[in-house]
């Protein structure tokens, strides 16, 4: 597998998709968003995408290895063996990260970045966005969530040498170029395998 293997953390409205956009672009990694992923489905109106539309309405996880299935189909198709990939979204849970690190073996990843931004902020930020599946009971839900399951992987990857931090606050340009830094430091010191 050639190309950049990060995974990008951050709470909901850190800012997480529309820098993994630009960073996909740079560093011509598909991003691989499971949000995105889900609502496509929601959208097609397929039966999986019923109970997931359920699930996201009510600010819940969809269960791990349904969501791990998807990941793994993803990341066998062909642009993620040319470019590697930008996971946003996923893992969200220790059990995810688990099965992340067996789906990327051989190689590993080479980081995981977390875009750093107080609660409160991204609490003002995602009330004001106003997305269909954003009522405040569902924002709560999963920033709680977010507290509960995900941000133990902060822990589990600090513990494996990959979890990078970088300050979410600023411009979309000031955040852009810190996580660009922070991402070429880690590949270029060889984090993780070599590609
Ligand atoms: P996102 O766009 O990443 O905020 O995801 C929107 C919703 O999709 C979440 O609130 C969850 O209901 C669901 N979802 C996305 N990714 C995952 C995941 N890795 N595990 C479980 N549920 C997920």
């Amino acid at each position: 597998m050639s190309g950049v293997r990060l995974v990008l953390l951050g709470r909901q409205g850190a800012g997480k998709g529309t820098q993994a956009e630009r960073l996909s672009a740079h560093y011509g990694a598909p991003h691989i968003s499971t949000g995105d992923m889900l609502r496509a489905a929601v959208a097609e109106g397929t039966d999986f995408g019923r109970k997931a539309e359920e699930i996201m309405s009510r600010g819940d996880l969809v269960p791990d290895d349904v969501i791990v299935g998807v990941v793994d189909e993803r990341l066998q198709k062909d642009d993620v063996a040319a470019g590697g990939f930008l996971l946003d979204g996923f893992p969200r849970t220790v059990a995810q990260a688990e099965a992340l690190a067996e789906l990327v073996e051989p190689d590993g990843l080479h980081a995981v970045v977390n875009i750093d931004v107080p609660l409160d902020e991204v609490r003002a930020r995602m009330k004001a966005r106003g997305r269909a599946d954003d009522t405040d009971e569902a924002i709560d839900r999963r920033l709680e969530l977010y507290e509960q399951e995900t941000s133990p992987l902060i822990d589990f990857y600090t513990e494996r040498g990959l979890m990078v931090h970088v300050d979410g606050l600023g411009t979309m340009d000031e955040v852009f170029d810190r996580l660009v830094a922070a991402i070429d430091a880690r590949v270029a010191g060889g984090a993780g395998a070599q590609s």
